[in-house]
């Protein structure tokens, strides 16, 4: 009999051969500036821990009191029986804490958008995107069924191009942009974008998962830092990034949301966030809206470190956020570097082509509050000495 199966066994050595395989590395600790990985001890340059929520103490507290009172399973998708006064709670304060209308909670960013884009257009619309939009609003996109106009990366005015040249032909237009771009730190130009969008009759939404605890006043996102309030018609966010839980986040009118809860596909079929998590949720709000020293900290530390690297001779691209890509070249240098840094403990990731153009391979480094400035400096003397190594600097 035939192996049915036997392409995937064919496409795995594919990827092994062309360097594509991902091998994926196992945490023994929790996260923070430092993880335990194969029983050593190595710096994390890796992660989008950006406040160092993810092993706070306040987090886990109140994820623990909440399970002595709730259990642990929503037992239910929201519109039926697993929407708790938790959840309704959550939804609140975002929607307070983002300063707008109402927020509706997903059970990640990726679902928030897979719900969220569906719900607002569909065959007879077009979508607007950006070329360099996230993996999870293009799966969102396809989707939805409307019609994908990609638009050139950051660029309102061939936004506007495309806009004058399609919506006429399409019943309602959604412009998409990412808040901020995870491979190179850059941002979208959004008061340009949402004038464009504007003038040609469509909805905006952005996507804040690195902007959400990072942007604008204490961390309240890429909305905020521009001062656009109540004029983005939905923000996506997510709580597994700066927010060190998991979960996704759409804010914007209360008839948006309203609407989403009526008709977004995750909220309906998929089951709530559980209780730890949103509990978890609950307590990263309060402390971000209790201070900005955490947002603070993390961009002193980003700003520390990437001066510092400029310093060194490193070509740190054009990012205005706290991720920093180190810029290689090629493929093969990018895997030398990152194996480079691992042994002497650093964790950096490698990133090259199909995640970002070929020749443009990179170590992202993702710094973070939980990084103290003498473990900064130790991850700089590591990239000064492996830089010097490899002579990516002299
Ligand atoms: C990480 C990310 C997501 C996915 O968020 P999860 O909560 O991890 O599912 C969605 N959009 C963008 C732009 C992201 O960077």
């Amino acid at each position: 009999m035939a192996n049915v199966v036997a392409w995937a066994g064919e496409e795995l050595d594919r990827l092994k051969q062309d360097g594509l395989y991902n091998h994926i590395r196992t945490i023994e600790s929790p996260q923070g500036a430092w993880l335990q990985v194969d029983g050593r001890r190595v710096l994390n340059f890796c992660s989008n821990n950006y406040l160092g929520l993810a092993n706070h103490p306040r987090l886990a507290v109140a994820a623990q009191q909440a399970i002595e009172k709730y259990g642990i399973g929503p037992a239910a998708v929201r519109s039926i029986a697993g929407t708790m006064d938790l959840h309704v709670e959550l939804d609140r304060r975002m929607a307070a804490f983002k300063g707008v209308e109402a927020a509706i909670t997903f059970q990640s960013g990726f679902t928030a958008n897979l719900g969220v884009i569906p719900a607002l257009v569909g065959k007879d619309d077009a979508i607007f995107s950006d070329e360099l939009n996230h993996a999870s609003i293009i799966d969102g996109s396809r989707l939805s069924g409307a019609t994908i106009i990609r638009y050139t990366h950051c660029d309102p005015a061939h936004l506007a191009q495309m806009l004058a040249e399609h919506r006429s032909q399409y019943r309602r237009a959604l412009v998409i942009t990412d808040g901020v771009f995870s491979m190179d730190g850059d941002i979208a130009p959004l008061p340009e974008i949402y004038a464009e969008a504007r003038k040609g009759d469509a909805m905006l939404m952005v996507d804040d998962a690195h902007g959400e605890g990072v942007l604008g006043t204490g961390g309240r996102g890429i909305v905020d830092h521009y001062g656009l309030h109540g004029k983005v018609d939905v923000e996506v966010g997510t709580f597994s990034k700066a927010f060190g839980v998991v979960g996704g986040v759409a804010a914007g009118s209360s008839r948006i949301v309203e609407w989403l809860q009526q008709r977004g596909r995750p909220f309906l079929f998929s089951s709530a966030m559980t209780v730890p998590d949103v509990a978890a949720c609950l307590a990263a709000v309060d402390l971000l809206e209790e201070s900005t020293e955490l947002v603070e900290r993390l961009w002193y530390n980003a700003e520390f470190f990437k001066k510092e690297m400029k310093t060194l001779g490193f070509d740190i691209g054009h990012s205005v956020t706290p991720i920093t890509p180190v810029m290689l070249g090629e493929a093969q240098l990018a895997q030398e570097f990152s194996k480079a840094l691992y042994e002497a403990g650093v964790f950096g990731m490698a990133i090259a082509f199909p995640t970002v153009p070929r020749g443009k391979a990179r170590i992202r480094v993702m710094i973070s509050a939980a990084h103290s400035t003498d473990d900064l400096e130790q991850g700089l003397h590591s990239f000064a000495e492996v830089g010097r190594k490899l002579g990516v600097i002299s």
